[in-house]
């Protein structure tokens, strides 16, 4: 029986083209789990853009342009990320960057059906393109940006969740100067 070729089999002779990643998201606001994911995707790739989706059906408390200049600022250490926004198909989107690779973060069991729904739409669109999931530290398993909302507009601590430069933000865009 024969064996389906791999997408991608670069010749063993060949100069190894930069890697690029994609790490698309909603990013609102950036957590750290987000960070443990971004921190692993840049000593992964050559170059890592972090891309904020704009979705104009999915509600948000944060603009593009404030979710993009939270990431912009904590991810300032590490030169090969690159804060940046998308509309439209994520595959074209990826496709325009250069990258080969899609970058998702997987927490518990109940993201990956949508995840592997996602990637295996995104390889119908785009064969070339490959979806590379991370696992957090288990202290990020459970942190999304909808709970830290949720906590922090209940007036709980979140300060072991998000960034520092968050935090004012965050209470502020909530209306609660806690
Ligand atoms: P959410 O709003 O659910 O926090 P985003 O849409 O911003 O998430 O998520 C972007 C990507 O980051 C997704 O692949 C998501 O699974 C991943 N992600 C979000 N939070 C975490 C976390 N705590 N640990 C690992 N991956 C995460």
């Amino acid at each position: 029986m024969t064996q389906a070729p791999a997408p991608h089999q670069p010749s063993p002779s060949a100069p190894r083209q930069p890697l690029v990643a994609v790490y698309p998201g909603s990013f609102d606001p950036i957590t750290n789990g987000h960070m443990d994911i971004i921190h692993r995707g840049a000593s992964l790739f050559d170059t890592l853009y972090v891309a904020v989706a704009h979705n104009i059906d999915k509600r948000a408390l944060f603009s593009v342009d404030e979710r993009i200049d939270m990431i912009r600022e904590c991810t300032a250490a590490l030169p090969n990320v690159i804060p940046d926004t998308f509309s439209g198909l994520l595959i074209r989107y990826v496709a325009d960057r250069g990258a080969r690779v899609i970058l998702r973060g997987v927490r518990a069991v109940s993201d990956f059906e949508f995840e592997f729904q996602m990637a295996l739409m995104n390889r119908k669109l785009g064969r070339e393109i490959e979806t590379v999931f991370m696992m957090p530290a288990e202290q990020y398993s459970f942190l999304s940006s909808r709970l830290v909302k949720e906590v922090a507009g209940l007036g709980g601590r979140i300060d072991c969740f998000v960034p520092a430069i968050v935090i004012p933000r965050l209470l502020a865009a909530l209306g609660s100067d806690r």
